[in-house]
């Protein structure tokens, strides 16, 4: 059993007060984590501010990026024992956490190491009543110290989307992991002093939100900007606290995903897509699909392969190549994913598929094991069509025409992403520029350029991260004026 520590200021920080890491495959327990308090937190954010005005601060782009990319390098050196780290604590199948988690948890410090030595800034002249005019140049300093809050559903990855561009603009950054994933955040820290980063740019405070490491981040006064991914009500508690100070806040939240599929798409990539943006991760994806609009006259053959689909992925251990479908997060998180498969029979659904816990053997009957499930017969008021779940589930309902289903998918508090199959390409454009969403795919379901704007509209975000939309938040564009 593992002892999962705090990373303050290039030191692992043990403390007096644990709680229990179980994973969810089994529930067994895999590790105590170290619970940052007050005083913690203090330290890792007194070490953020000292390195910002010392090392990390003076370095140059070049010295700077140079030293991100021996990060990614360093992670992919220690591929595995990432990997395992990462599985133990979602109990994800290494089969997807190595294709997505851990590399681009990698990639996250190349990308934007180059977007940095690349992004130009403006430059105007102008006149002035003398003649004699005047220039203008904009350059772009760091933030100061970001807190960086997040959730525990692609735990390295998510992180790293923010540090990444966070150091790589010249910010020194207090990660809060998710209470549910410490692992590879610690983990990183030895990766942070393997490569040279200087200590205090990089720190980790382990615990929870309320009363614990998260409230105590987040309303810090030396705290200058915050970061966060996470539930739309967390995000919420997150703004009120950074209103003291009036600090800038990145929010990415959650989402109520619709999926919209024309009669004239091709059938075998909408299903494949299907299947992915509602099962994978064990639906535990922002992006994830838990509506999926259908038009009526392909509605029964969509619902019939859908159902084959669900009813073919394999359960199991991340360590099996064959799994599909690990369990959930937690036994909490199970819990209320089963409370929304109760309501949605209860509210008049029809189970197409799932609804419950799947039987799995013996020495994984404590796990946090849910069926993948399909509804249909329920209508747009329904409670599992209206609230995130943020599990494998999804309600298929047909539709008439275009007009109609752009106004139901759009019938959402939420706006994170939506996909869309069809093959015409005019509709495609028309129903895309129609969506109140952040992100839209056409024929595809979380193809990510990592250049390209990542977001939620209304209640799923406030602003965007990725390629250069990233530094509007982690730098500070600054005017300088100069009279000829
Ligand atoms: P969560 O909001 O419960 O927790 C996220 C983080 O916030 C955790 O580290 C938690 O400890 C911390 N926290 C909780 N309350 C806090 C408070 N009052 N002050 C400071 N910190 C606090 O979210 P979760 O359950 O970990 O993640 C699932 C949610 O994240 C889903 O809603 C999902 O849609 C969303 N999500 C969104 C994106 C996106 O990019 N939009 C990506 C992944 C997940």
């Amino acid at each position: 059993m593992k002892d999962i520590l705090n990373f303050i200021n290039g030191e692992f920080v043990a403390t007096s007060k644990q709680f229990e890491k179980r994973t969810p495959v089994d529930d067994s327990l895999i590790g105590m984590v170290h619970e940052a308090g007050q005083d913690e937190v203090n330290a890792a954010v007194a070490a953020a501010r000292a390195a910002l005005e010392g090392p990390w601060g003076k370095m140059t782009v070049q010295e700077r990026t140079e030293i991100l990319n021996k990060v990614a390098d360093e992670i992919t050196r220690r591929f595995d024992e990432f990997l395992e780290a990462e599985c133990a604590d979602t109990g994800k199948p290494k089969s997807l956490a190595s294709h997505i988690d851990i590399p681009r948890g990698a990639a996250n410090f190349k990308i934007f190491a180059d977007v940095i030595k690349n992004a130009p800034t403006e430059f105007f002249e102008m006149a002035t009543p003398d003649g004699k005019g005047a220039i203008n140049y904009a350059v772009r300093r760091p933030v100061g110290v970001v807190g960086v809050v997040c959730p525990w559903n692609l735990p390295l990855l998510l992180m790293t989307w923010k540090v990444g561009p966070a150091l790589a603009c010249g910010n020194t950054v207090v990660v809060k992991p998710s209470e549910e994933t410490p692992q590879t955040a610690t983990l990183l820290g030895e990766v942070m002093n393997a490569c040279g980063v200087p200590k205090g740019v990089y720190n980790v405070v382990h615990g929870f939100g309320p009363q614990s490491a998260g409230e105590f981040l987040t309303t810090h006064q030396g705290v200058n900007a915050i970061t966060f991914t996470g539930e739309t009500r967390t995000g919420a508690a997150i703004m009120k606290a950074a209103a003291e100070g009036a600090r800038p806040v990145s929010l990415e939240m959650g989402g109520k995903n619709p999926a919209i599929v024309f009669a004239d798409c091709d059938i075998d990539v909408a299903i494949e897509a299907t299947l992915r943006s509602c099962f994978a991760n064990c639906g535990q994806v922002c992006l994830g699909t838990e509506r999926v609009y259908v038009e009526r006259s392909i509605f029964d053959a969509f619902v019939a392969r859908l159902k084959e689909g669900a009813e073919k992925l394999k359960l199991g251990v991340p360590s099996d190549s064959n799994t599909n479908m690990g369990p959930l997060v937690s036994q909490e998180h199970r819990n209320k994913v089963l409370s929304y498969y109760k309501k949605a029979v209860e509210e008049g659904a029809t189970v197409v598929t799932g609804g419950g816990i799947p039987e799995m053997s013996a020495e994984l009957a404590q796990g946090a094991w849910v069926q993948p499930t399909i509804w249909t017969g329920l209508d747009d008021n329904a409670t599992v069509v209206r609230e995130e779940i943020f599990g494998p589930c999804t309600t298929v309902m047909p539709f008439d025409s275009e007009e109609e289903v752009v106004r139901r998918a759009n019938n959402t508090h939420y706006g994170l992403a939506a996909s869309v199959y069809t093959q015409n390409i005019n509709r495609a454009h028309r129903v895309a520029a129609q969506l109140e969403v952040g992100l839209v795919w056409v024929n595809s379901w979380f193809l990510r350029d990592l250049r390209t704007p990542f977001g939620g509209s209304k209640q799923s975000g406030i602003g965007r991260e990725g390629g250069v939309h990233s530094l509007e938040f982690y730098t500070e564009l600054k005017n300088v004026c100069i009279k000829l």
